[in-house]
């Protein structure tokens, strides 16, 4: 299926807003698009019809913006979804990893008992970056024993590298800056 006419309304959709959290950053703001419903709901069948092979036990998201499309896309795909959180958010046994991002150092945090040995595992969030929050997050699973059988972002900021240090692992953007 063609997903470039969408790809094209979400990034006709996305505001920039510069400056933010801290100066040089350009914000890509989702928030237009998750108000609009056909975008919210074209968005919603694209991850679903590119991930339906996959066969997946799990999605996990990173907060928070991951948690939109990924709880929407575990629930279609009918399977678990489970939070990767910032450290001390989450109540649970936890592990958790060090990681940085475009803008900051942090550590993520994933429930123990949220993957099974063997699990296949579909890790969401809104924005591919530098690639530092989702390498922890599949340093995370993987130190679990999930398998990570699939990689999806709403956007893709080719420029900062990401998808390089992603390495080996299936990578799928809708919108690429
Ligand atoms: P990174 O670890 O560098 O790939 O950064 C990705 C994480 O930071 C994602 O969870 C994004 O939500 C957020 N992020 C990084 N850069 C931006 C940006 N320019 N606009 C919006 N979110 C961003």
């Amino acid at each position: 299926m063609d997903f470039s006419q969408l790809s094209a309304e979400i990034s006709a959709a996305i505001r920039d807003v510069p400056d933010f959290p801290k100066p040089g950053i350009i914000f890509k703001d989702i928030t237009p698009v998750l108000q609009n419903p056909k975008l919210l709901s074209e968005t919603a069948y694209y991850f679903v019809h590119q991930n339906m092979s996959l066969h997946a036990d799990k999605v996990v998201s990173v907060e928070s913006r991951g948690f939109i499309f990924g709880s929407i896309l575990a629930n279609d795909l009918h399977a678990g979804f489970v939070p990767v959180r910032k450290k001390g958010k989450l109540p649970g046994d936890v592990i958790s990893t060090a990681y940085t991002l475009e803008y900051g150092i942090a550590e993520l945090e994933i429930h123990k008992d949220s993957i099974r040995l063997g699990d296949r595992v579909i890790i969401h969030d809104d924005v591919l970056a530098t690639g530092g929050t989702v390498a922890a997050a599949i340093d995370l699973v993987e130190k679990l024993g999930g398998k990570v059988v699939g990689i999806c972002f709403l956007i893709e900021l080719s420029f900062l590298g990401g998808r390089e240090r992603l390495k080996g692992y299936p990578v799928q953007s809708l919108v690429v800056y």
